[in-house]
C-alpha cells in the first residue's frame, strides 16, 4: 500500500498517524520540530502540550468534552488513552504529566512498524505524487506552508489570527427584554428580517457598562504575536471603548434602525446585537464584541447588558495567533479540501479549538484517509455524537457560519436538541433551571455514546465489505 502523509506531529497529526497505522496502512509523519521550532513549543516531542496540561472535563455523563473523551477512548484514541496513563490529580478534569505524556506518544509512534517519522518542514503545498495527505500543522503552522495554502484558497479563507466574540446559549437570553429584528428590517439572503437578537441599553446602563469595560483587567498580546505578519484582527471592544465614550455607540452598539417592541416609545441609547452562530439556532455571538478581557471580567461585564443578566457562555471572547481555514466553505464532510481532494485537514487548522477537539479531528481524518486507501468510504459520525457535532459544525456549509466562522470548542449547543428526557425528579416534581439543563445534558450524553457505538459498529461493517 502507498503511504499516507501526515504533516505535523501535534495533537491531531499524532492521532491521525496512529489511526492510519492501526488500520494497517503505512504512514509517513513529517514534523518540523527538531529542525525548526515554533514560537510556543519547547521540545521536539510529538503531541507536546503548548500551554495547560489539562484535557478538561473527563465527565462523560454531563459534559460535552467528557463525551468526546469517551468517544475517542472507544475508538482506540492514542491521545486519550496515553493521557489516562500519565494522569495527575485534577478533580474531574483529565490532566497529565506533560513530559511523560509526550514522551509516551513519541515512543508509541516510533515503535509502530507502519509509522515513519521524518523531521522536516513542508514549506509549500505537498508534492503532487503524495496522493493522500493530512495537513495537521496547527495554530502555529509555519508561514511558508500557510502562505502556500492561502495562495491556493484566497486571501480571506485562511486567517492568521482569531478574533472571537463571546457566544451565548440562546436559552439563557431573556427575550422579555431582548427582541429579534434586523437593522432597518433589512431582509437577509433567506428573506428573514429578524435575523438578530437585540439588547437595549439606557444612557445610564451604557455609562456603567463603559466604566466597567475600561476598568476591567485585560490580557496582553505576547511579543511574538505582535510580530506575526498579516495582523488583521478586528479591534478589541475595550480598545474601541478607550478611543472615546461615544465610539461604541457609533460602532457595534449603534442604536439606529431598531425598535424595541417591549418599549416602543423609548429610544434605546445603545444596542448590543447577537447573530445566530450555528444552524440549530442554539448559539448566538455578540456582534463586534471580540475582546482581550480576562475571562472572569467578561462574564461579569457582559451580564450587565439587559437581556443577558443570566447569560451562559458557550465560549468567551479572545484574540490569538491562530492559523485556521474557513472550513465550512473549503472542506467537504470528509475533511478534504474541495478544490484539492488529495489534501485533508485536521486539528486546530480546521477551526476547532483545544487539544481534545484537535485530537478528535485527527482521529476522524486518519480514519477517513485509511478507509479511502483501503477502497472503502467512511461516513462521519452522526451529529448527535460529540465528534459528529463538531465535524458537522466545521463542515456544515451553513451560510451564516461561512461568513462568521470562528474556532469552536465542543459544547452541547452544537448537538441537535433533545426533547424526550424526564423533566421531573424522582418525586415527580418538575425540574427547573439548572436541574432541567442537567437532565437534558445527561440525555444528550447518553444518546451521543449510543449513536457513537452504532457508528463504530457500522464502520466495522464497511471494513468487512
Ligand atoms: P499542534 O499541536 O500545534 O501541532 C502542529 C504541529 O505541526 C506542530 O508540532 C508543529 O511543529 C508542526 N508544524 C507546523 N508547520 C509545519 C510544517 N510546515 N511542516 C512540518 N511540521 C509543521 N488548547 C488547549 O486545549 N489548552 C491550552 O492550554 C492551549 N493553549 C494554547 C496556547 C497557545 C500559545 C496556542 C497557540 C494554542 C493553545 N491551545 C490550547 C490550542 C490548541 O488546541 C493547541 O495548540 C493544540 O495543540 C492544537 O493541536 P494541533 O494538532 O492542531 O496543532
Amino acid at each position: 500500500l502507498k503511504p499516507i502523509h501526515v504533516i505535523g506531529g501535534g495533537m491531531a497529526g499524532s492521532e491521525a498517524a496512529w489511526q492510519i497505522a492501526s488500520a494497517g496502512v503505512p504512514v509517513i509523519l513529517h514534523e518540523m520540530r527538531g529542525v525548526r521550532g515554533t514560537d510556543a513549543h519547547q521540545t521536539d516531542k510529538l503531541a507536546e502540550l503548548v500551554c495547560s496540561n489539562s484535557f478538561r472535563s473527563d465527565d462523560h455523563t454531563t459534559n460535552a468534552v467528557g463525551v468526546i473523551h469517551e468517544e475517542m477512548r472507544r475508538a482506540n484514541g492514542l491521545i486519550i488513552t496515553t493521557a489516562k496513563d500519565h494522569q495527575v490529580p485534577a478533580g474531574s478534569a483529565l490532566a497529565v504529566d506533560r513530559e511523560g505524556f509526550s514522551e509516551a506518544i513519541t515512543a508509541k509512534l516510533e515503535a509502530h512498524p507502519l509509522v515513519t517519522i521524518v523531521r522536516e518542514e513542508i514549506a509549500g503545498l505537498p508534492p503532487e505524487d503524495w496522493d493522500s495527505v493530512i495537513v495537521a500543522t496547527g495554530p502555529l503552522t509555519s508561514i511558508a506552508l500557510a502562505e502556500a495554502v492561502r495562495a491556493h484558497t484566497g486571501e480571506t479563507d485562511l486567517a492568521f489570527f482569531d478574533a472571537i466574540a463571546p457566544i451565548v446559549y440562546f436559552e439563557s437570553i431573556d427575550m422579555d427584554k431582548a427582541w429579534r429584528q434586523s437593522r432597518y428590517d433589512k431582509a437577509g439572503p433567506s428573506g428573514d428580517t429578524a435575523a438578530y437578537i437585540n439588547c437595549p441599553m439606557t444612557e445610564e446602563q451604557y455609562n456603567a457598562f463603559l466604566d466597567a469595560l475600561l476598568a476591567a483587567p485585560k490580557t496582553e498580546f505576547r511579543d511574538w504575536e505582535k510580530d506575526t505578519p498579516y495582523f488583521e484582527g478586528c479591534l478589541p471592544i475595550e480598545v474601541m471603548a478607550e478611543r472615546g465614550r461615544e465610539t461604541l455607540r457609533f460602532g457595534p452598539m449603534k442604536p439606529v434602525g431598531l425598535t424595541n417592541p417591549h418599549n416602543p416609545t423609548v429610544k434605546a441609547h445603545a444596542i448590543v446585537q447577537l447573530r445566530q452562530d450555528n444552524a440549530l439556532g442554539t448559539l448566538w455571538n455578540m456582534v463586534g464584541f471580540q475582546t482581550k478581557l480576562k475571562y472572569a471580567a467578561q462574564t461579569d461585564i457582559f451580564r450587565m447588558i439587559p437581556g443577558l443578566e443570566k447569560a451562559e457562555f458557550a465560549r468567551l471572547g479572545g484574540i490569538h495567533r491562530n492559523t485556521f481555514l474557513n472550513s465550512p466553505k473549503l472542506l467537504d464532510r470528509q475533511l478534504r479540501m474541495k478544490s484539492m481532494p488529495r489534501l485533508r485537514f485536521a486539528g486546530q487548522v480546521t477551526g476547532v479549538e483545544g487539544y481534545v477537539e484537535s485530537a478528535a479531528m485527527g482521529l476522524l481524518a486518519g480514519r477517513f484517509a485509511a478507509a479511502e486507501r483501503l477502497g472503502q468510504r467512511l461516513e462521519p459520525p452522526p451529529p448527535t455524537t460529540a465528534m459528529g457535532a463538531l465535524i458537522s459544525h466545521i463542515t456544515g456549509g451553513h451560510l451564516a457560519e461561512k461568513q462568521t466562522f470562528q474556532p469552536m470548542n465542543v459544547n452541547f449547543g452544537l448537538f441537535p436538541d433533545i426533547t424526550d428526557y424526564s423533566k421531573t425528579d424522582e418525586n415527580g416534581k418538575r425540574l427547573r433551571g439548572k436541574d432541567k439543563g442537567r437532565a437534558k445534558k445527561i440525555a444528550q450524553a447518553i444518546r451521543a455514546l449510543q449513536d457513537f457505538d452504532a457508528w463504530l459498529a457500522g464502520e466495522a461493517v464497511v471494513a468487512a465489505e
